[in-house]
């Protein structure tokens, strides 16, 4: 429920703001800033303070940018991308690389990381 997801993350409840999350999951990997403010009745620098605030209660992370464009997603839906230079296909890591990073008494908010690589198809071409 999006409801719970704005609940269990000390932000109350508002109409905007489960509009917003509602627009981040149904995008999917579709989640483009330009994509979340067309498909919401809501002005844009409205959209734009709900996002910060989301990320802030860790509800929702930036995720890579692609093209200029910063792409969000929930923070449960924690991803990471490879993309190949040659053909731009775009695979999924199975396991976040930053785990196992130390950083001392730093508290990490959110992170991302740009992948980019040759995939098998383009190297055996
Ligand atoms: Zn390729
Ligand atoms: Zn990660």
């Amino acid at each position: 429920m999006v409801e719970d997801l704005l609940k269990n993350n000390n932000l109350k409840v508002t109409k905007q703001r489960v509009c917003v999350l509602k627009s981040i999951i149904e995008l999917e990997d579709n989640a483009s800033i330009h994509n979340i403010v067309s498909s919401v009745d809501i002005d844009k620098s409205t959209v734009y303070r709900i996002i910060n605030t989301l990320i802030t209660n860790n509800v929702i992370e930036k995720d890579i940018n692609y093209d200029n464009l910063d792409y969000y997603k929930l923070k449960s839906n924690h991803k990471h991308y490879i993309k190949c230079v040659k053909c731009k296909k775009i695979s999924t890591l199975d396991s976040c690389p930053f785990d196992n990073v130390d950083v001392g008494d730093f508290e990490v908010i959110n992170h991302s990381l740009k992948i980019e690589g040759i995939c098998k198809d383009c190297k055996e071409s």
